[in-house]
């Protein structure tokens, strides 16, 4: 699956996903983005790729993608979809062109016996399980028509997962400053890279969110009991948390998620939530950036 057919398969997807009630604006996205050439970047598109040694320290380390063969029918499929769709050799290569590391970090995407992600400090590795995407995919079936064009929607959420473990290890590996939770930091620097990476980016956030959305929905239905000693926010504030960000980047463009997806007493505190969050992470990773005119500094 090329980059235009899964363009092409999100824009089918649009109106089942506009049906549940995401915005209005996002089918227009969408149906620009199939439009495109397959061009556009799902990862801060148009930033400059000048290799410059970081504070004069040459750092040569850099992410390496690998994939481990999938064993069952499922992650054969998965590591099938993955390779052909090719969102994680685009995201390992944008991550290059913006980050010098110590050492390299490898990404491996692999069927694991569960369906999770993990960033692993000593083995300096992040893990993206098959059985992950796959539960995703489950989930969106249940919204999407048709319903084989859930595997391509996944695609957006698998991104999001992505970039939060790599949020996680840029914070280990350049030993940032966290106030707060980790996980609620790595969701919001997950979101806020898909939101400055066009079109194609916004609508992976809301895909992710969407995924929140519908896990806090079937916990619910199977009564399953409320992690309180968690160190992750609740599916469903993770939902509203990340369509924060979306609205609060632009919320002329997102006005028709409040109040039914977003209530308005949370969406009036967004737009200054994400130039507080994108300022912070700006200036946390400034430092670390290859070219550190290369941030890129919201247009709202
Ligand atoms: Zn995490």
């Amino acid at each position: 699956m090329n980059r235009l057919i899964l363009a092409s398969a999100l824009s089918l997807i649009a109106p089942a996903v506009m049906a549940e009630g995401f915005s209005a604006a996002a089918q227009t996205m969408l149906a620009e983005f199939a439009k495109s050439t397959g061009q556009s970047s799902l990862l801060d598109a148009g930033v400059p790729q000048a290799p410059v040694p970081v504070l004069g320290k040459k750092l040569e380390g850099k992410f390496v993608l690998v994939y481990q063969p999938g064993k069952t029918p499922q992650g054969i499929k998965w590591e099938r979809i993955l390779k052909e769709a090719k969102i994680y050799e685009q995201a390992v290569t944008e991550l290059n062109a913006k980050f010098s590391l110590p050492y390299d970090l490898t990404i491996e995407a692999r069927e694991c016996g569960e369906a999770n992600a993990w960033y692993h400090s000593e083995e300096r590795k992040i893990t993206l399980c098959y059985e992950e995407t796959a539960n995703t995919a489950r989930l969106l079936k249940k919204q999407t028509k048709p319903k084989k064009n859930a595997d391509a929607l996944a695609l957006g959420d698998a991104i999001h997962t992505l970039l939060h473990e790599t949020g996680h290890a840029l914070i280990d590996i350049f030993n940032l400053p966290a106030v707060g939770r980790e996980e609620d930091a790595v969701d919001q620097f997950a979101t806020l890279t898909l939101l400055k990476s066009g079109e194609s980016g916004e609508m992976a956030a809301q895909i992710a969110a969407m995924s929140f959305f519908l896990s806090g929905k079937e916990s619910r239905k199977k009564h399953e009991k409320l992690d309180y000693w968690d160190e992750h926010s609740f599916d469903k504030q993770r939902y509203y948390d990340i369509l924060c960000l979306v609205y609060g980047k632009d919320p002329d463009k997102y006005a028709d998620l409040v109040p039914k997806k977003l209530p308005q007493a949370r969406a009036d505190q967004c737009p200054a939530q994400y130039e507080k969050l994108d300022a912070a992470w700006d200036t946390l990773l400034a430092p670390h950036r290859k070219n550190p005119l290369a941030s890129t500094p919201s247009a709202k």
